[in-house]
C-alpha cells in the first residue's frame, strides 16, 4: 500500500486503477457525485457543485473572524457562513478594553477584523447566509443555510455567539422595528426628544437607561427584580433624574396604533396594579440568548443553551470545535472570544492533520 500510494493511513481506496485516497477523499468523490461515473455507471442528474473546504466556521463575530486569520495562515482553505458581519461589537458604541486601542467603536474594531480577514484569498466569506442546520455526513460537516445551500467542510467552528433575548409580550413582535428595538446604541438617536421604556435590569438596561437619558425628556427602567448592574452603573442610573425607576414592575404590553408604538403596559410584580405609558420606544434588554440551536442534535449544550467545550474548544464530536459567546466559557468578552477562536482553529489544524 506504500508503494502504491505513498501514504501511511488506512483505509486507501483504489476504484481499479485509480488511487482515490482515503476513506475521507471518497466522501468528497461521493459529495461531488463522482462515484458513478468512476465506475463507468451513466451519470445521475449534474448534481449541483459541491465545493469541500478544510474548514468551515459559523459566525463572523471576533471569534469566527480571528479562527478563520489562524486557519489561513496554517494553510486551511476555509469559509465563513454568517448572517451578519461583526457580530455584537459592530452594533457596540464603544470599545476600551481590546488591548491596542485606549478607545474605538465597536464597526471600527470590527471593520478592521473584516479588513485582516480579506486579506487571505483562502477565506471565503459567505455573508447573508443563517446556518440552519450543522450535520454530519460520514466524516464531513455539513452546514445547511436558510437559503438552501449546503457548505461541506472537513471540519467546522461554531462561532455564532449570542441574540438578544425576546420578551414575548403582547404587542412586541408587531412593533419590532416600529418602536421595539434590541439595541439602545444602534437606535437610540431615533427616539430623541421622545418618552421611551426600557425592560430590563441588567447592565445592558442599565447602560441603555444611560444612553437614553442623554437623549430623551423622560426614559421609564422597567425591572421586574431589584437591578443587578455593576455599582457604577447602578449609581449613576440612581442618581439620574430623567430615568423613572419602575423596580419590580414588569412590562406585561406594548400598544401602538397599528404603525408605531404608542405606550406599553407595566404590572406590578404581584400583579395587583397595572399602569399605561405613553411612550414612542421600547427597547428590550433582558440580555442575550446563544445561537446554538442549528446544532442542537450534535453537539452537548449545558443548561442556558451553550456548547460544552473543553479547553481547546472541542465539542467531543470529531471535528466539530466552538468558540466564543456560543460557549459556557465565562467570560463573555471581545478579547477571549477572539483568543477561543485562534485556539478553535488551531485544534482544527491538529485535528485535520490527525485525519491525513
Ligand atoms: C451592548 C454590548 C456591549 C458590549 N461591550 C463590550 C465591550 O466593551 N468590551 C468587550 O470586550 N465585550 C463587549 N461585549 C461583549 C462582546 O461583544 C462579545 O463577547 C463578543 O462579541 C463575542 O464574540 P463572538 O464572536 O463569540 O460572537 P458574536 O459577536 O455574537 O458574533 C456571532 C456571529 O455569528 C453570526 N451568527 C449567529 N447565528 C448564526 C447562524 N445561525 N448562521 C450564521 N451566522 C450566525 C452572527 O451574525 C455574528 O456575526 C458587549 C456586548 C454587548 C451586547
Amino acid at each position: 500500500m506504500r508503494r502504491l500510494t505513498g501514504r501511511k493511513a488506512v483505509p486507501q481506496v483504489f476504484i481499479g486503477d485509480d488511487h482515490i485516497g482515503g476513506y475521507e477523499d471518497f466522501l468528497v468523490l461521493d459529495a461531488k457525485g463522482e462515484i458513478d461515473a468512476r465506475f463507468g455507471r451513466k451519470r445521475k442528474p449534474a448534481p449541483a457543485k459541491v465545493e469541500i473546504q478544510d474548514l468551515l466556521i459559523i459566525g463572523a463575530g471576533p471569534a469566527g473572524m480571528t479562527a478563520a486569520v489562524y486557519a489561513a495562515r496554517k494553510g486551511l482553505s476555509t469559509v465563513i457562513i454568517s448572517d451578519q458581519l461583526g457580530g455584537q461589537p459592530a452594533l457596540t458604541a464603544t470599545i476600551e478594553n481590546y488591548m491596542g486601542y485606549q478607545f474605538i467603536t465597536g464597526p471600527e474594531l470590527m471593520a478592521r477584523f473584516e479588513a485582516q480577514t480579506r486579506r487571505y484569498p483562502g477565506v471565503a466569506l459567505a455573508a447573508g447566509e443563517e446556518a440552519i442546520r450543522l450535520e454530519l455526513d460520514g466524516r464531513m460537516k455539513k452546514a445547511i443555510t436558510e437559503s438552501g445551500k449546503i457548505f461541506t467542510g472537513r471540519a467546522a467552528i461554531i462561532a455564532s455567539g449570542k441574540r438578544s433575548r425576546t420578551l414575548n409580550v403582547p404587542g412586541e413582535h408587531d412593533y419590532i422595528g416600529r418602536g421595539v428595538s434590541y439595541c439602545a446604541t444602534c437606535d437610540a438617536p431615533l427616539y430623541a426628544g421622545e418618552s421611551v421604556l426600557v425592560a430590563g435590569g441588567g447592565n445592558s438596561a442599565l447602560e441603555a437607561a444611560l444612553e437614553l437619558a442623554a437623549l430623551c425628556p423622560r426614559v421609564h427602567l422597567v425591572s421586574l427584580s431589584e437591578p443587578t448592574g455593576d455599582e457604577i452603573l447602578l449609581g449613576k442610573v440612581m442618581a439620574e433624574t430623567r430615568i423613572l425607576k419602575h423596580l419590580l414592575w414588569r412590562l406585561s404590553e406594548i400598544k401602538g396604533d397599528g404603525k408605531e408604538v404608542t405606550a406599553a403596559g407595566i404590572t406590578s410584580a404581584d400583579g395587583a396594579r397595572r399602569e399605561e405609558v405613553p411612550v414612542k420606544a421600547v427597547f428590550v434588554e433582558i440580555g442575550l440568548h446563544p445561537n446554538s440551536a442549528f446544532a442542537v442534535d450534535l453537539v452537548r449544550l449545558n443548561r442556558a443553551g451553550e456548547i460544552e467545550v473543553d479547553s481547546d474548544c472541542c465539542t467531543g464530536v470529531p471535528g466539530i470545535f466552538a468558540a466564543g459567546d456560543v460557549t459556557q466559557v465565562r467570560d463573555k468578552q471581545i478579547i477571549v472570544a477572539a483568543g477561543e477562536g485562534a485556539k478553535a482553529a488551531l485544534s482544527a489544524q491538529e485535528y485535520l492533520l490527525s485525519q491525513r
